[in-house]
């Protein structure tokens, strides 16, 4: 069982290193304002997103914005 939980982690923090590479392969690079670009949380000056879904998210915004 622990087993499973461990693996169910290692995925989840592999998702969001990749969510992470992704964004900062894609777009040029955010300054840190010490709040998520996406649901403006307070994070750490160091992180620009609480996590990969928030990374995803904002992404996903910012490719419809493009679009218009
Ligand atoms: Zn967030």
């Amino acid at each position: 069982m622990a087993d499973i939980i461990d693996k169910a982690n290692d995925r989840a923090a592999l998702d969001l290193q990749r969510a992470l590479a992704a964004a900062a392969r894609a777009a040029p690079p955010l300054p840190y304002v010490g709040q998520c670009y996406n649901c403006e949380a307070s994070l750490p000056p160091s992180m620009r997103f609480c996590d990969g879904d928030c990374c995803r998210d904002y992404e996903k915004r910012q490719r419809a914005e493009a679009m218009r």
